[in-house]
């Protein structure tokens, strides 16, 4: 089975995410995607990041009904911060049949040769890119492992802009999922 992996801190999940995640799962050869909740960064203190465990709550209900998709915990479990190529590693072991792709937005491309163990990553993992609003593809886009899809959907939908509306008191029907907005009509997350 071949595994795209998205990972984020989904803080919260929004369609943004959601749409990008279909479409890697519908138009390329992965049979899934996994959004991969990062958890809190003990190092980085950041008032503003819900609880892993109510961002994964999230994750699992907005992809609730769609069998290529799934939320995982994965990095909860692994030293923090978790590096991507730890991650990557430890899933290897854990799911020996399974192949791993990662799912990456284009303004990450632009910093990948900073990533712990970048030419590791590039050697034994394909990379596929999808478009952002604003992003440098840096020296790395014509790497043999790294797949742009030119034809993804852009979204400038932030999880940043839908905290503040929740805050603010104002609607974020549509950003979200119908599940994820009556989960957050109904709990006190980005309130205060
Ligand atoms: P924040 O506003 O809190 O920084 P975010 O909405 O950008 O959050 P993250 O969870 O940090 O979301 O992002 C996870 C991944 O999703 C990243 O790779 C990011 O590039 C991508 N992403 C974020 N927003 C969008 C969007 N609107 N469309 C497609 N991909 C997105």
């Amino acid at each position: 089975m071949k595994i795209g992996l998205f990972f984020g801190s989904f803080n919260p999940i929004h369609i943004g995410h959601l749409i990008i995640a279909n479409y890697m799962a519908n138009h390329t050869d992965l049979d899934q995607v996994w959004l991969v909740v990062s958890p809190h960064n003990p190092h980085k203190p950041k008032k503003t990041l819900a609880n892993d465990y109510d961002r994964l709550h999230l994750v699992k209900i907005a992809v609730e009904g769609n069998p290529k998709l799934k939320a995982s915990n994965i990095e909860f479990g692994l030293p923090k911060p978790s590096y991507t190529i730890d991650t990557l590693t430890y899933l290897k072991e854990k799911y020996p049949n399974y192949n791993f792709t990662l799912i990456m937005g284009g303004d990450n491309l632009g910093t990948l040769h900073k990533w712990k163990n970048y030419e590791l990553i590039l050697r034994d993992y394909q990379i596929f890119i999808f478009k952002r609003p604003h992003y440098e593809l840096g020296t790395l886009k014509g790497h043999p492992s790294i797949h742009l899809f030119e034809d993804t959907p852009l979204m400038e939908i932030s999880a940043t802009f839908i905290r503040k509306c929740i805050k603010a008191e104002k609607s974020i029907q549509y950003l979200v999922t119908d599940s994820v907005l009556q989960e957050l009509e109904n709990s006190a997350m980005y309130k205060s």
